[in-house]
């Protein structure tokens, strides 16, 4: 199974994918989380997007592109993978597909959560101040000023994907402002119809 979440920051993609990677056995990629290792372990590619990330703006696509075509190649992402934070941009998609393609593979489905930005704000707003109450450390982009702009940039970058994936027929479109359980179960019966019509992957089929 392969997978890209869509959806603005706080849209609950991570909260989804961690739910999927245990239900299906595949493994979630995420470039912020992969970029903020790459900030804290002070690595090259850490010391060049920093401040970027730091102002909410979006790290150049032939980085993300190249972290995640290594990425992919990893043993552990054979068995399928969840996209949470890429593609964003309409290059980096193009850049996906040729990626996918060489490789024979394809997208199973493109989930969108779709939000109320301004419902959207309050969560985030709620969240870091819930995070601070419990001493908890935020991240550096954690702040409303800088999470304008992160809405800022997915509205005039990554929004555009999702006509993108519209037209290439991979669309699927949850409403993100339900509970967290109901976008679950809206998500899983939308996967089922999709798991019926792929092959079992080899590793389950042997195991059998
Ligand atoms: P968010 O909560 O904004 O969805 P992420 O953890 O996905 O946060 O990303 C945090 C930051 O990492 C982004 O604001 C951006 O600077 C950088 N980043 C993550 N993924 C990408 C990507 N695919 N392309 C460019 N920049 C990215």
């Amino acid at each position: 199974m392969r997978l890209i979440l869509l959806g603005p920051p706080g849209a609950g993609k991570g909260t989804q994918a961690q739910r999927l990677v245990s239900q299906y056995g595949i493994v979630q990629l995420s470039t912020g989380d992969m970029l903020r290792a790459a900030v804290g372990a002070g690595t090259p590619v850490g010391r060049e997007v920093e401040e970027i990330m730091a102002r909410g703006a979006l790290c150049p696509d032939s980085l993300v592109v190249s972290i995640i075509a290594d990425r992919i190649e990893q043993p552990d992402a054979r068995k399928g993978f969840i996209l949470d934070g890429f593609p964003r941009t309409v290059p980096q998609a193009e850049e996906l597909d040729r990626l996918l393609a060489e490789r024979g593979l394809s997208l199973d489905a493109v989930i969108e959560l779709r939000v109320d930005e301004a419902i959207l704000l309050q969560r985030i707003e709620s969240r870091i101040e819930a995070m601070k109450a419990r001493g908890e450390k935020l991240r550096d982009d954690d702040n409303p000023e800088v999470l304008h702009r992160r809405l800022a940039a997915y509205r005039a970058q990554t929004e555009p994907l999702v006509d993108y994936y519209r037209r290439h027929g991979t669309l699927r479109t949850v409403d993100g402002m339900a509970p967290i359980e109901e976008v679950a179960a809206t998500i899983d019966r939308m996967l089922s119809s999709e798991a019926v019509r792929s092959a079992p992957e080899p590793a389950l089929a042997q195991r059998r």
